[in-house]
């Protein structure tokens, strides 16, 4: 039972992480209404619990990195964090920052996520980290039938940045390019059920647009495939297609050349 929660947990995290905070908040590579984006702002907090992640903050964070990839200005890179505890700890103190008001971040990297205070409020409070918390113990302390289950416990509090970390380190260090960029962002996993898709970074950074962090055929993204049948129920509409990937056939991209190198070229996919 606890290795099945655990899984669940880190999966269903990462892929709010990924769907929410990463693709809506700091890209906008979809729309919703009003009412679909409550649902999964709530559904987000309530599944990410203790390390849940406000959506400000992360755009703006996550729009920096973007902005100066593994430059000494990026937040968050392996480039120029000695170690990744070291990297961790800069990135939460400037998430804090950005968080509380401490740090002003410039004027374009500002506006276009969701922001709803009362749920924003009580979810980054100690009372809800520490209630969450207390739920994930009585869960072990309920099921938790091996020694080595509560070796997994504080992973559940700090789910949120743990994902953030991984996928930062590894995605800008280890793994494979497909595009010529000027960071140093790599394809960690060409199957990545670890992290959702978010270890593509070399695809991403490349085509931040892209609402299909895959690029090639041998590469799955899973919240794509998410996102994909949000669309089919018609719970959310994708605002760009993704180029076609260059040796599917049958997808090709039917828009005119002019339109696909402002596709491809486009930095950044948020409403300046
Ligand atoms: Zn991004
Ligand atoms: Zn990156």
């Amino acid at each position: 039972m606890v290795p099945f929660f655990f899984a669940s947990h880190w999966m269903l995290s990462v892929l709010f992480q990924s769907l929410f905070q990463h693709r809506y908040a700091a890209h906008r590579m979809y729309t919703m209404t009003p009412r679909a984006e409550r649902m999964l702002h709530l559904s987000a907090a309530l599944v990410q619990g203790s390390s849940y992640l406000d959506p400000r903050a992360y755009a703006i964070l996550h729009r920096e990195h973007h902005a100066h990839a593994d430059t000494v200005r990026d937040p968050h890179s392996p480039a120029h964090h000695k170690h990744l505890p070291r990297m961790m700890l800069e990135t939460a103190r400037r998430f804090g920052g950005l968080l509380t008001g401490r740090i002003q971040a410039e004027a374009r990297f500002l506006g276009g996520y969701p922001e709803w205070p009362t749920v924003d409020r009580f979810f980054n409070s100690w009372t809800a980290h520490l209630g969450f918390g207390a739920l994930y113990t009585l869960f072990y302390k309920r099921f938790a039938t091996r020694r080595w289950h509560w070796a997994l416990l504080p992973a559940h509090f700090v789910m949120g940045p743990v994902h953030g970390a991984i996928v930062n380190w590894c995605g800008h260090r280890y793994g494979y390019r497909n595009f010529t960029t000027r960071d140093q962002s790599r394809n960690t996993l060409p199957l990545d059920v670890v992290c959702m898709g978010e270890l593509f970074q070399n695809n991403h950074h490349a085509r931040p647009a892209s609402p299909d962090f895959a690029a090639k055929r041998f590469e799955l993204d899973p919240t794509w495939q998410v996102m994909r049948l949000l669309a089919r129920l018609k719970f959310i509409q994708v605002v760009h297609a993704p180029p076609s990937h260059p040796e599917a056939a049958g997808e090709r991209d039917q828009r005119p050349p002019k339109h696909r190198e402002e596709h491809s070229i486009s930095m950044l996919a948020w409403p300046s």
